[in-house]
């Protein structure tokens, strides 16, 4: 039987996915040694109600441009696909069903959402089952490891900081500011040709 494979997921809402998020991912899997990561968007993300912008679809396709080359890194539908709320313990137990119940996940979450994880749901189940890679943020207190959460599944990762975010981008878009070099051109292309967030045709 083969090793198992030593998988990267990193779940949000990518409205819109941005450099902030391809260079976590591509940082940690050299890093942690990962044969390859998935970004996850969120179907409905339940911390965000009514604070996503762009349809499950127009998220997903720009994660696709997005890492459109990049053979490490790669789309996974499973929480747009599932009815509800997106829960990080579904999409781990969806994931292992599709890529086999040996694989070695590794949770990345940025700083800011690792603060949340106490409260997420089925928490201690979830972090049983994976570790947690507490990804540093610009603007956020560095990662340490969330009470309750065992030392061997935690560890926290530096990667090249990158101050940008989704609210600020979409503010951006609003406000006819560049976001040039802050998204890849095939999703500003894409946020223009499909007039996501405000933008002028
Ligand atoms: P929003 O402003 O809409 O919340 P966001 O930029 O935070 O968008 P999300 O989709 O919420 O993007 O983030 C998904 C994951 O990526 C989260 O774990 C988040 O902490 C992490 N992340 C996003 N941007 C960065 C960044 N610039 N540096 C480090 N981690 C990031
Ligand atoms: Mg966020």
């Amino acid at each position: 039987m083969s090793a198992p494979r030593r998988l990267g997921v990193l779940g949000g809402t990518f409205d819109p996915v941005h450099l902030g998020h391809l260079v976590i991912a591509s940082e940690a899997c050299h890093a942690l040694d990962l044969d390859e990561v998935l970004l996850v968007p969120a179907g409905i993300p339940w911390q965000k109600h009514g604070r996503v912008a762009a349809s499950a679809e127009d998220r997903v396709r720009m994660v696709e441009l997005a890492v459109a080359g990049d053979e490490r890194l790669r789309v996974s539908r499973v929480d747009v696909d599932r009815e509800g709320p997106t829960y990080s313990i579904d999409t781990v137990r969806d994931l292992r069903r599709l890529h086999g119940a040996d694989t070695e996940i590794h949770l990345l979450v940025g700083a800011d959402a690792l603060a949340g994880l106490p409260t997420w749901h089925a928490v201690a189940d979830l972090v049983t089952d994976v570790v947690v890679v507490g990804i540093a943020r610009p603007g956020h207190a560095a990662p340490e490891r969330p009470e309750g959460l065992p030392a061997d599944h935690f560890v926290a990762l530096a990667t090249t900081p990158l101050d940008i975010s989704a609210t600020a981008l979409r503010a951006r878009v609003r406000d006819g500011a560049p976001i040039r070099y802050l998204v890849p051109t095939a999703v500003e292309a894409h946020i223009r040709a499909h007039e996501l967030y405000g933008a002028a045709a």
